[in-house]
């Protein structure tokens, strides 16, 4: 049974009641961005109605008022993640900014020629593109972990891939393309044994399962608040202390210094040095709302509620005649991928949005994992707690349709 209560939470979410196509919306692309509850719309605007300012630098009270929302964000970032020290979190565009923070700062001053990084193959683009650009750059070899049928690490052949050229270990906790979900705390470990940081992708992780930074051990953290019923254009980089505070920032400006000549910067501690220029200061505030909306319904509840509803829609659509699933891990979140018999994605997603229905289809920005699938495309269904049985009878009714066109 559902442990929670999904009309009740609808009602928080107005978008949820908008019609396409003459048809209630029913949206099902929650692993490409998430919509946003009132209490978070509502948080925005009060702060660019009662406390906008820039923050950390005016001796004024509305400067005080936004320095305070802004930090106070951080400080629910960091009890959500259960990160040691708010110094841990610091706040970038997304995971793509996040990766690239790494990539740019912490891997052009630590890695040098011949050394290894290890990626698995379910990666977003924004997890293999900025690690290629720098092997490019300084002569850096890409290992691939490989998955098995259903989608899953490989965890004998990710053993054989480390060894004491290992500097780095980069993966999703959560495959956006397949919705697999990854022994990350075991992958950690056994990168750590090697010798080797990790950085873990849970972009795709936060909203459905509880994440604990400081059991998962990881030296790098990073996610979209997007994703996570908050904003765009915020989203979390955490590192643990010691590590961002020995790694040199990669942009330069206001606000990540503490003193400044011609001739020499002496940067911030972090999370200061990693947070050069105006951020996005009210955006960070939402994220704080929607952490606090999440928390409010309880992340264990989400996801004893998901993995009951994606349970339900995986055995419904695998009746369905001429669908192939792809990504059939026993450990999985949110994510149904498939294609469609005598269709094209394009055609499915055309024909679902036809009916008020939205999910991706094209490649999800994972391409190399759709490969291994023998796929270029998928249609991708995506799950959150807002979504209902009926949301998923919807679906499949409407796929049952698509099929008896074509008998
Ligand atoms: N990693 C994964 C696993 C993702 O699903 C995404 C978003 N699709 C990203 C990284 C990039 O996130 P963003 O576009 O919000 O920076």
């Amino acid at each position: 049974q559902p442990p929670l209560d999904v009309n009740l939470i609808r009602a928080d979410f107005p978008i949820l009641q908008e019609h396409v196509n003459g048809r209630r919306l029913i949206w099902l692309d929650n692993a490409a961005t998430t919509q946003k509850p009132q209490q978070v719309i509502d948080r925005v605007s009060y702060f660019y109605e009662h406390e906008n300012s820039n923050i950390h630098r005016a001796a004024h009270e509305l400067a005080a008022r936004a320095t305070d929302a802004y930090e106070g964000a951080r400080e629910k970032v960091r009890s959500f993640l259960n990160a040691a020290s708010v110094n841990e979190i610091v706040f970038v565009r997304g995971a793509t900014e996040a990766i690239n923070l790494v990539a740019k700062s912490w891997g052009e001053q630590f890695l040098q020629s011949g050394d290894e990084i290890i990626l698995s193959h379910l990666e977003h683009h924004a997890n293999i593109v900025p690690w290629q650009q720098l092997a490019n750059k300084k002569g850096l070899l890409i290992k691939v972990i490989p998955v098995d049928d259903d989608g899953q690490i490989l965890m004998d052949e990710y053993t054989k891939l480390l060894g004491p050229k290992t500097k780095l270990v980069s993966f999703a906790q959560v495959s956006n393309a397949l919705g697999t979900v990854t022994p990350a705390q075991r992958m950690v470990e056994l990168a750590h044994q090697a010798g080797a940081k990790v950085l873990v992708d849970g972009a795709q992780a936060v909203s459905h399962i509880r994440t604990d930074v400081q059991l998962l051990n990881c030296d790098w953290y990073a996610f979209s608040g997007h994703k996570i019923f908050a904003p765009t254009g915020i989203g979390v980089l955490y590192g643990k202390e010691a590590l961002l505070n020995e790694t040199q920032p990669w942009q330069g400006g206001g606000s990540m210094i503490k003193d400044v000549t011609f001739e020499h910067t002496q940067y911030q501690a972090a999370p200061g040095r990693f947070e050069a220029g105006t951020g996005n200061i009210a955006d960070a505030v939402g994220l704080g709302a929607a952490i606090d909306y999440v928390n409010h319904i309880g992340i264990d509840a989400i996801y004893q509620y998901e993995h009951y509803l994606l349970g339900y829609a995986t055995q419904l659509m695998k009746d369905v005649p001429g669908l192939r699933l792809i990504g059939t891990a026993p450990d999985k979140t949110s994510v149904l991928s498939f294609v469609f018999k005598d269709f094209t994605t394009e055609q499915v997603g055309a024909a679902l949005n036809q009916e008020g229905i939205a999910v991706r289809s094209g490649h999800h920005c994972a391409q190399p994992i759709l490969r291994r699938f023998g796929v270029e495309s998928t249609v991708r269904p995506s799950l959150a707690f807002y979504n209902s049985c009926d949301d998923v009878d919807t679906l499949v009714n409407a796929l049952l349709r698509l099929r008896r066109s074509r008998i």
